[in-house]
């Protein structure tokens, strides 16, 4: 657990705020509880006790004083008898008569003392007595014990001290026996007081505060010792001679110890509980104020994951409660911002139309549908090229706004750059009426725009998924497209010809290495000398199951999968190689079909001079055909890559001029040399009417701008001799010859 716990914080993963603080106030309140608890009470006792002590040896040296001012007393009276000439005369043995004349009763009641002894010079006991039952009596041997128990010879200022015999003890005085005038020595005179516990008291006058007693001595020196209850100290007594043979004992109550003790009791107690009340008010204000703020705010964090709308409960007062409001106000704002980039994603910006994503998010995905119109706005490229884009921006929004007016139960979406839906969810529409007022003319700078538009509209009258109409409906634009018509209504041979789209997308992959592509050419002839100029490879694919399919309907397929770039450059490699080889054109170029995916490749120049380079052909015998609205889609691009190609060397051509929005200004932009003017400008100019001056014009025109003119679609003699007339350049159609392999051109010689 420990080893965990450090762990977290070697790791830098903390425990939780709650236990760091307990951890805190641990550390805090061990060392002050040791302090409180143990150390201060500890030395107030050793104070207590040294008060004691010195209280104790204080009373001893009294009680002492006491005594040696009894002994003194003693001492005093000893010298009172030993001065008398009398007395010397009586331990001479000339005054036997002395004893009784002094020894009295009151001598001893008086003079308090107990026993009265004199001894002759030569040691021997001449008087010794006691008071007993008022009587005097001989005390012989006492005497003689006493005698014994003072120094010899007696020194002239006496001895005094305590002795014990038997169990008693003595308070002992003797003296030398001397003339009044102090001279001559005489014997010894001795007096003793017996010393009970009652004279004891009597002598020290202890009261309650102590008590005292006389016990054999032990040892030398003063001895203070504390027990449980009473401070003891033992003081040895000075003997007449030799060592002490008492000590005085004394006692003391251990008051000091006692309050002391209480007293640290009562501190103890009052420390306990004033730093208990503090930790405890501090861990309470802690834990409301702070800990459980914050510990509501990871419970509210918590929330707010599963539920963005929860906020933190930010009502504190303090300083974390503006930080909790700080922290709500940023996700207010950060939710806001969320909901506008919500938004934004489910709503496109310039219509105001749904996003492909918003649209499903709005349906639910599940949400059953009745109607979807997919409109596609055809060569918006193209427009944003001439008119720019905001022109194109302009007629988005017009167009959305348009669908937008068709009313409730109908939802608007924009579903790519170029192309809209409008989703029914009630009734069924009338698609193509729908579409005829979308294509109204648009007011656009000063004038009008007309709009062609391609529709795919797919029904269902019991309602379907989104999904799966959206499907129905880019299958029926795909048709429309395909077959350029205005609007695709979804059936279920789209369908069948949908997924025949998908096996051909399929099986183009390996048609290459399988063989089953090839190239027919067909010639350009100068219309002048006669001669073929120029031939132009035109892609075929045999399937082997469904036969010769047309490249109108191969050539989407292979864009839109993007097989087209090996396409294209297998077509040009075999076209290089394969004229080369049965030196077809001599002196003539061969024309390939560029479509819009490589032209727009970065790096298309350079392949064409790479493949070039590889079939070790001239450039000169090469003409990329291109098409205006491949173009249109990037200008730019297109003007940079047909310059360097022709800087090489390589022709360009403009194919299909006028099939599409045909822009005069592009062809005196772009660097080319030849404009194939489309067939069905042809077609309709044999049929006489405005359109064979347009015809005439573009030829014209052409040849202003110091460009040669090819005129497709030649099918007959008329229309050869048309051309003629209008002094086109080159022809190319079937009248010339068919599309053929290159074996079969050779037999049928250049006209
Ligand atoms: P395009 O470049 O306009 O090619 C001319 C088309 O007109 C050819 O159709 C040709 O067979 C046809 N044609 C020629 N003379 C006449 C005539 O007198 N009357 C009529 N009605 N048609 C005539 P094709 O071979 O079916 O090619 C169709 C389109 O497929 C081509 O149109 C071209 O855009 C594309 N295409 C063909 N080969 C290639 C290729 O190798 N690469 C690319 N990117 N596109 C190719
Ligand atoms: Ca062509
Ligand atoms: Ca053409």
């Amino acid at each position: 657990m420990t080893r965990r716990r450090l762990a977290c914080w070697l790791m830098g993963s903390q425990p939780s705020l709650r236990a760091q603080l307990l951890a805190a106030l641990a550390t805090l309140l061990l060392p002050l509880g040791a302090v409180l608890l143990i150390a201060l009470p500890t030395y107030m006792n050793r104070r207590f006790d040294a008060i004691e002590r010195s209280q104790v040896t204080q009373f001893t040296n009294i009680a002492r004083f006491n005594l040696n001012a009894e002994q003194e007393r003693v001492s005093l009276f000893v010298l009172n008898f030993s001065l008398w000439t009398e007395t010397f005369e009586y331990a001479a043995g000339r005054n036997p008569r002395y004893l009784s004349a002094n020894l009295v009763p009151g001598t001893f009641i008086g003079g308090k003392v107990d026993y009265w002894g004199v001894a002759a010079p030569s040691g021997q006991v001449i008087s010794a007595a006691t008071l007993r039952g008022g009587r005097i009596i001989s005390a012989g041997p006492t005497v003689r014990a006493f005698l014994a128990a003072l120094p010899r010879p007696m020194p002239s200022g006496g001895a005094t001290g305590l002795v014990r015999l038997g169990q008693e003890a003595y308070i002992l005085a003797g003296r030398p026996i001397t003339r009044d005038d102090g001279s001559g020595r005489g014997g010894v005179m001795l007096l003793a007081r017996r010393v009970t516990p009652g004279v004891l008291s009597d002598i020290i006058y202890d009261d309650d505060l102590f008590s005292v007693a006389l016990r054999p001595a032990a040892t030398a020196s003063t001895e203070v010792r504390l027990l449980d209850r009473t401070a003891m100290a033992v003081s040895p007594l000075n003997a007449p001679a030799g060592p002490p043979q008492l000590a005085v004992e004394l006692r003391i109550p251990r008051a000091v110890h006692a309050a002391g003790l209480e007293s640290t009791h009562q501190l103890r107690a009052v420390m306990v509980l004033t730093s208990l009340a503090a930790v405890l008010s501090l861990t309470l204000f802690l834990n409301r104020r702070v800990l459980s703020v914050l510990e509501g705010y990871k419970r509210d964090t918590q929330r707010i994951a599963l539920d963005p709308a929860h906020r933190l409960d930010a009502r504190d007062s303090t300083e974390l409660g503006v930080l909790g409001r700080t922290i709500n106000h940023l996700l207010d704002h950060l939710h806001e911002r969320e909901a506008q980039l919500l938004e934004r994603s489910r709503r496109d910006e310039l219509t105001g139309a749904y996003t492909r994503s918003g649209l499903l998010e709005r349906l639910d995905h599940h949400s059953v549908v009745r109607g979807a119109l997919l409109i596609e706005v055809p060569r918006l490229q193209e427009l944003s090229g001439l008119y720019g884009s905001d022109a194109v921006d302009t007629l988005l929004r017009e167009l959305a706004r348009r669908l937008h007016a068709v009313g409730d139960g109908h939802l608007v979406a924009r579903l790519s750059t170029s192309s809209l839906a409008l989703i029914t969810l009630t009734d069924p529409l009338a698609p193509r009426t729908l579409l005829r007022t979308l294509e109204r003319p648009l007011a656009f700078r000063d004038g009008e725009v007309s709009l062609t538009l391609s529709a795919g509209y797919a029904a269902a009258p019991h309602g379907v998924s989104i999904t799966a109409l959206l499907r129905q409906a880019n299958i029926a634009l795909q048709h429309a497209l395909d077959q350029e018509e205005p609007l695709g209504v979804f059936n279920d041979a789209m369908l069948e010809r949908s997924h025949y789209g998908h096996q051909l997308q399929t099986q183009l992959q390996g048609a290459q290495d399988r063989g089953e592509l090839s190239l027919l050419y067909q010639p350009i002839c100068d219309l002048q000398t006669g001669e073929w100029t120029a031939l132009e490879a035109l892609l075929r694919w045999q399937h082997p199951q469904l036969g010769p399919v047309p490249p109108t309907t191969f050539i989407p397929i292979a864009e839109r999968s993007g097989v087209i770039h090996a396409l294209g450059d297998w077509v040009i490699r075999t076209a290089l190689r394969e004229t080369y080889a049965a030196g077809a054109v001599p002196g003539g170029r061969i024309n390939v079909n560029v479509s819009p995916l490589q032209l727009l490749a970065p790096d298309f120049a350079q392949q064409v001079l790479n493949l070039l380079r590889e079939e070790g052909a001239a450039p000169q015998r090469l003409t990329v055909e291109v098409t205006e609205s491949t173009v249109m889609q990037n200008v730019d691009l297109a003007r940079a890559h047909l310059h360097a190609l022709r800087a090489a060397g390589v022709h360009v051509a403009l194919d299909d001029f006028g099939s599409g929005h045909s822009s005069l200004s592009l062809l005196a932009d772009l660097p080319l040399d030849t404009v194939k003017l489309d067939r069905t400008f042809l077609r309709d100019a044999v049929s006489g009417g405005p359109r064979l001056a347009l015809l005439s014009n573009s030829i014209h025109l052409a040849r202003d701008l110091n460009l040669r003119t090819v005129v497709e679609g030649v099918e007959d003699e008329a229309m050869l001799n048309l051309l003629r007339h209008l002094g086109c350049d080159a022809v190319q159609g079937y009248h010339i010859l068919r599309p053929s392999p290159l074996s079969e051109l050779r037999r049928s010689p250049p006209r």
